[in-house]
């Protein structure tokens, strides 16, 4: 089963377990997470690698200059790191 990463959205505020990031399995076949199990709030799926939240700010800008829409269309409220 696959484990994956999730955090709450940048421009979110989410508790303690969602600001840090948190790794859930998740089945294939399970719909995709869209919110913390612990506050609700709302959260992305990080497909790659490690060495988030070291600078929100930098995510945030990163994803708006690279298309945040467009790369959150790949899965539902997730998006994919570019780097
Ligand atoms: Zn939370």
């Amino acid at each position: 089963m696959p484990v994956y990463d999730y955090r709450v959205q940048p421009d979110q505020t989410g508790c303690e377990f969602c600001t840090n990031g948190f790794e859930m399995m998740r089945r294939l076949s399970d719909p995709p997470l869209t919110h913390c199990p612990k506050c609700q709030a709302p959260v992305i799926k990080i497909i790659t690698a490690p060495a988030l939240g070291r600078s929100k700010s930098m995510l945030d800008d990163r994803a708006k200059s690279a298309g945040f829409h467009k790369l959150k269309r790949v899965d539902h409220g997730a998006f994919e790191k570019l780097y």
